[in-house]
């Protein structure tokens, strides 16, 4: 059984505390999209941690964990990370790297970096990992393989022709040093060394796992809304973060992917520049901020204060309907235990007209939000474990959500740890 474990919003929804939990009965899990740009935040017997290349099940020892050909690999934070983890405790995780994830490369993070300094105020919030000039390398045909790690002659020749290139942008458009073939060579060597254990065609690996029914998580990061497609364009991410590109990035038939657990978080967040209709401001946001999360709604990457907002209908309808969510996970209720009223966003007012349905990005930027107040209730749910004991205006609030986006809630996290959840 193959499922995947995906955000509907803006991300930072708490895929990772779920994709934790639901990999104890896991096998394998996989990431198949995105990079080191965002990070989960996993709270566990061994502590917390923050993960931003590793997929959240490297915390057990009887999973695998494999970095899908749809990642942008960033080799030296992929090996940092296992290190950081196993020096806390962790047993050595099993990883397995596909043969054809492609690298995100030094140039790539110095470009992104580059690239946002040129912007300047109209800059896209960007963490500076490589990631747009690396998804652009990989369609342009200019990025480097894993598999052409192992091909000298190759490289020898690819390193040279890469660097001509890079080098007309960096001399002419950032007037920054340029790249030498020779160093770029050597990094590539550097990675080789790094991840040569690690690589095997793991669509293959995959293909058996699915025919002896193994179960298979697909990691999803970030969520619908920074989907280049589907999200709110220009605004959104480089690779795909819908459960359907779960098939591309980890190499596995699309009707095998059987349950998409789309995950929603209780009130809305979001990092980055871009449209964000039910944004809250002030001394408002800043109280959920401090007390959202777990330990406030900062980034996981960045540490940068996150956009705070009310729990969006429109959005989140929308970001379940394009992930195809069979379950929603809805997380992070406990945090709205302390408000006598909890608006929510039901509708957009669009040029005087009332919509429930998510527009394109030129029309949400005119977008004001229709708030409807629901009954706080007023008291910390930690700790509740059926659904019946849950006090009745925090049942209406999930309740009403679910009917607004139309797709069902099975399960309820009401803390951040393994062990706080509710299944309806
Ligand atoms: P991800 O990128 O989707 O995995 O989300 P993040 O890890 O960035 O953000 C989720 C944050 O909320 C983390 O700090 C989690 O520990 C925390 N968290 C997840 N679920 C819950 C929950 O139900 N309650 C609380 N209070 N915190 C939660």
């Amino acid at each position: 059984m193959v499922k995947a474990v995906v955000g509907a919003n803006w991300g930072d929804e708490g895929k990772g505390k779920i994709t934790d939990m639901l990999a104890r009965e896991a096998d394998i899990i996989v990431r198949f999209q995105g990079g080191a740009n965002a990070g989960h935040t996993i709270i566990n017997n061994y502590g917390k941690f923050a993960l931003h290349t590793l997929p959240s099940g490297v915390f057990y020892d009887h999973t695998t964990s494999i970095i899908g050909n749809g990642v942008a690999l960033d080799v030296p934070v992929l090996f940092k990370e296992v290190q950081s983890i196993v020096d806390r405790g962790v047993p050595q995780p099993k990883i397995l790297v596909s043969d054809r994830a492609q690298m995100v490369m030094s140039y790539h993070k110095n470009i992104d970096a580059y690239e946002e300094e040129r912007l300047g105020g109209k800059s896209f919030g960007s963490t500076k990992s490589g990631i747009a000039p690396f998804y652009s390398d990989k369609f342009a045909k200019i990025g480097f393989q894993v598999s052409e790690l192992f091909d000298d002659a190759l490289l020898k020749e690819k390193v040279v022709r890469i660097a001509e290139q890079k080098n007309v942008l960096l001399e002419h458009l950032y007037h920054k040093p340029l790249i030498k073939p020779e160093e770029l060579f050597e990094e590539l060597m550097e990675y080789k060394k790094m991840v040569e254990p690690f690589v095997c065609d793991t669509a293959l690996y995959l293909h058996n796992a699915v025919k002896e029914g193994k179960n298979i998580l697909l990691e999803g990061q970030l969520g619908t809304l920074k989907d280049p497609d589907h999200g709110i364009y220009p605004m959104v991410t480089s690779s795909s973060t819908l459960a359907g590109y779960g098939a591309i990035g980890a190499g596995i038939p699309p009707y095998e992917i059987q349950k998409v657990i789309t995950v929603c978080k209780a009130y809305s967040s979001a990092v980055g520049a871009g449209a964000f209709v039910s944004e809250i401001f002030g001394g408002e946001a800043d109280e959920l901020r401090r007390r959202g999360g777990d330990g406030g709604e900062f980034g996981a990457t960045t540490g940068r204060p996150r956009r705070m907002g009310w729990f969006d209908c429109v959005a989140s309808k929308y970001g379940c309907r394009l992930q195809g969510a069979t379950d929603v996970a809805f997380t992070v209720l406990d945090v709205l235990g302390y408000l006598d009223e909890i608006p929510v966003c039901v509708g957009y007012e669009i040029n005087g007209e009332v919509t429930k349905e998510f527009p394109a990005t030129h029309l949400l930027e005119k977008a004001k939000p229709v708030l409807k107040r629901l009954p706080g209730w007023k008291c910390d749910i930690r700790g509740i474990k059926n659904y019946e004991e849950l006090p009745e205006n925090c049942r209406n609030y999930i309740e009403f959500i679910e009917s607004e986006i139309g797709y069902p809630i099975t399960m309820v996290s009401n803390g951040p740890g393994r062990e706080d959840i509710i299944y309806r």
